[in-house]
C-alpha cells in the first residue's frame, strides 16, 4: 500500500504559485464571485481549482482556467478533500453557509477537517480571504 505524506503541524515547503481550491455554496456564490472579481489580477498568478457550480461561475466572471471538480453534493468537496491529503491544494477559499442546512453537511464538514488536519490555511469568510489573499506568504514558497 502506497503511503503519502504524514500531516504535520509545521508548515510544508509549498510552490510560490499556490494551488488554490474554491467552493461556495448557493447562498455565499455572489460573495465569492465579488471577492474573486476584486482580486482577479492576484488569482490570475495562482492555479485555481473548484467545485462543479463555483468553478463555472468563476472561470465567467474572471475569465481565467478554473479546473472543476464535481459540484459539491455530487462528491466535489470530496475530490477537494482527497486533493488536500495529496498535497495537490496549498490554500482553500470556502465560503460555506451558516444559516442554511445542506444535503452534503458530512461532505463540508470533512472537507473543513482535512484542510485542519493537513495544516492548510482555509477561509471561510471575506474577511479571512482578504487577509490570505494579501499575506506576503502567498507568493513565497
Ligand atoms: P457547487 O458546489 O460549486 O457545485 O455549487 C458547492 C457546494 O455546494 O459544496
Amino acid at each position: 500500500m502506497e503511503t503519502g505524506p504524514e500531516p504535520s503541524p509545521v508548515p510544508t515547503l509549498m510552490p510560490a504559485r499556490k494551488r488554490i481550491g474554491l467552493v461556495a455554496h448557493d447562498n455565499k456564490k455572489r460573495d465569492l464571485l465579488e471577492w474573486a472579481r476584486f482580486n482577479r489580477q492576484t488569482l490570475a498568478q495562482h492555479q485555481l481549482f473548484a467545485t462543479g457550480t463555483t468553478g463555472a461561475l468563476l472561470a465567467q466572471e474572471l475569465d481565467l482556467p478554473v479546473t472543476r471538480l464535481k459540484s459539491g453534493p455530487l462528491g466535489g468537496d470530496q475530490q477537494l478533500g482527497a486533493m488536500i491529503a495529496d498535497g495537490a491544494i496549498d490554500l482553500l477559499v470556502f465560503f460555506w453557509d451558516p444559516l442554511e442546512p445542506l444535503p452534503h453537511d458530512p461532505d463540508v464538514k470533512a472537507l473543513l477537517r482535512i484542510a485542519v488536519v493537513w495544516n492548510i490555511p482555509v477561509a471561510c469568510n471575506r474577511a479571512t480571504a482578504d487577509f490570505l489573499i494579501s499575506s506576503p506568504l502567498l507568493c513565497q514558497t
